[in-house]
């Protein structure tokens, strides 16, 4: 380890997120580091310090009074509490957005977390934006071929809607640098989205069940390509598709 990575982790360090191995290998590099040892005892300080300070200000009423007079006069009370939860909703998926374009997780390697990292801002940007499918059909004839020349692979695309997951339609994003056709469903009132790719994102695709920022992530491997499943539904509906999915692409099952 070397001072720029033990930099980057002594946060998590000082904030018990790390796991015990990467917890060891930043104290050992510490230990014996005249750069990062002065660092990590400055952090500490600081940590202590914080609750003893006065940061908490009160403002004056005058200031108050000036802010409530910049508003407009409250309009009526249905839209103000349709805007006011609109503004939580809006509120929540910026945050998630931001929180996702952040560090995922210290512990998985570069190339997961830039995939995966990717998979959630794309997960989340498709559900705030109103803006979740370009083209907008059930009919998986209609799905498949909108991504020609769009992409270089072709999607598999297929229509669940009879075993409980309805096709929204498909969508154009943009994960790990590269333009990545997404196949959108719907179960009750969750969207899960379906990103396909190829080749650099098999490092991130791990068979078993990921939770990112809440967000369940199902990858799996099909046809020599790597589909990501992702959604806030919970964990076994997830499965539950990834299986419905990779059984209808069987020919066997192909009406
Ligand atoms: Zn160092």
């Amino acid at each position: 380890m070397n001072c720029s990575e033990a930099e980057i982790l002594l946060h998590a360090l000082l904030d018990g997120e790390l796991d015990a191995g990467n917890a060891r290998e930043v104290e050992v590099h510490v230990e014996n580091c005249a750069r990062c040892a002065p660092q990590l005892r400055a952090y500490r300080g600081l940590r202590q310090a914080m609750p003893i300070a006065q940061l908490h200000f009160a403002a004056p009423a005058s200031l108050r009074r000036r802010i409530e007079q910049a508003f407009p006069a409250p309009r009526p009370r249905a839209t103000t509490r349709r805007s006011m939860l609109r503004g939580f909703v809006m509120g929540a998926a910026v945050s998630t957005a931001m929180a996702a374009s952040l560090v995922v997780a210290v512990f998985r390697t570069d190339q997961e977390q830039r995939v995966l990292g990717d998979v959630v801002s794309a997960h989340v940007r498709s559900l705030q934006a109103e803006h979740l499918t370009d083209v907008r059909t059930s009919d998986q004839h209609t799905v498949k071929p909108w991504f020609n020349g769009k992409v270089d692979i072709a999607p598999p695309v297929v229509d669940l809607t009879a075993k409980g997951f309805m096709l929204l339609g498909g969508r154009l994003d943009y994960i790990d640098g590269q333009n990545v056709p997404s196949i959108v469903y719907r179960r009750r009132t969750h969207v899960i989205n379906l990103f396909v790719m190829q080749g650099a994102a098999a490092e991130a695709c791990e068979p078993r069940l990921q939770t990112v920022l809440g967000f369940n992530i199902q990858c799996w491997t099909a046809n020599g390509l790597e589909l990501f499943a992702i959604s806030d539904i919970n964990a076994q509906e997830l499965r539950e598709f990834a299986e419905k999915f990779e059984a209808a692409l069987r020919p066997a099952n192909e009406t």
